[in-house]
């Protein structure tokens, strides 16, 4: 593992057309009727290898789809989709982005063919009034999305938007952004954040066995407490929770997807940790799980 990740920082275009109509409002309403609420969760998703691995993190990522039923569709919160604005992609055939560099080629030889949903798209744009929802047709999948997305749902048969993170919105806003979201729960919409709780690539251990700096623990111990007691005021002022985790979020794109699920959480459901171990010392695989 001896190699750095080059992310792509790609320069969006400042437009954008939606393919929305009212037509195909009406069928979604109708399609996506659903009795129960969809879980949120919050996966952490390390290595990109984990796309095409067969481990324990992969593992449990599969076991926790199979145990809520099949989604309409997913809504993705990842971490490497930051924009100035929040866009949601709108295509009908997102592309599989290959963001990352220095892997072996079959990692960039990998497609996920996962439809996109321009109909959910378009009506998020209706359903969010805090912040302007732009529909994008120039991203598609990332790896935050497609690399877990693939292991959960291998036949590609459930249709994936993302919603980038706009990088203008406070952590505040972008929690509050989630909470205008929770209609598409009872329409059969998973809603998945993608990134790491503790995710600090200059402070990783490299000979790829050290299961968690002291740091790194102290972090995610006190993320998993203050999720489990509902401190979501905590949550977002992360910034004044102390060392450890400002170590553990020395940039937030990878943290703010739990913002997401937090702000999408009623105060009675539960919650579940799942996947909660350290890799390469200053990485969480912590995953989280919220459910009536
Ligand atoms: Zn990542």
């Amino acid at each position: 593992m001896n190699r750095k990740q080059f992310l792509t920082s790609l320069a969006l275009l400042p437009f954008a057309k939606t393919i929305m109509t009212a037509g195909d409002l009406t069928h979604l309403t109708r399609s996506m009727e659903s009795t129960g609420s969809m879980p949120v969760l919050f996966i952490g998703h390390g290595s990109p290898m984990n796309a095409i691995e067969h481990n324990e993190f992969t593992d449990g990522w599969r076991k926790m789809a199979e145990t809520f039923p099949k989604p309409k569709a997913i809504l993705c919160i990842s971490a490497h989709w930051e924009t100035n604005g929040t866009l949601v992609t709108s295509m009908a055939k997102p592309k599989t982005i290959h963001d990352f560099g220095g892997f072996p080629q079959k990692l960039y030889d990998v497609q996920y063919p996962a439809p996109g949903c321009p109909e959910l798209a378009g009506e998020m744009q209706g359903m969010v009034t805090g912040v302007s929802v732009i529909p994008d047709d120039k991203w598609g999948m990332d790896h935050g999305a497609w690399g877990v997305i693939m292991q959960m749902y291998p036949d590609a048969s459930v249709p994936v938007i993302q919603m980038s993170l706009d990088y203008r919105l406070s952590p505040q806003q972008q929690y509050d952004l989630a909470k205008e979201l929770s209609p598409l729960r009872k329409k059969g919409i998973l809603i998945i954040g993608s990134g790491n709780l503790v995710h600090n690539l200059r402070m990783v251990d490299w000979s790829g066995h050290h299961q968690g700096f002291d740091w790194a623990l102290e972090a995610n111990t006190l993320f998993k407490k203050l999720i489990s007691g509902n401190e979501h005021h905590q949550l977002i002022n992360y910034q004044k929770l102390g060392s450890a985790v400002g170590l553990a979020i020395p940039t937030p794109e990878h943290y703010l997807p739990l913002l997401y699920l937090l702000g999408l959480k009623s105060e009675k459901e539960a919650v579940t940790f799942f996947n909660d171990k350290m890799v390469m010392g200053s990485i969480s695989m912590t995953s989280v799980k919220i459910a009536e």
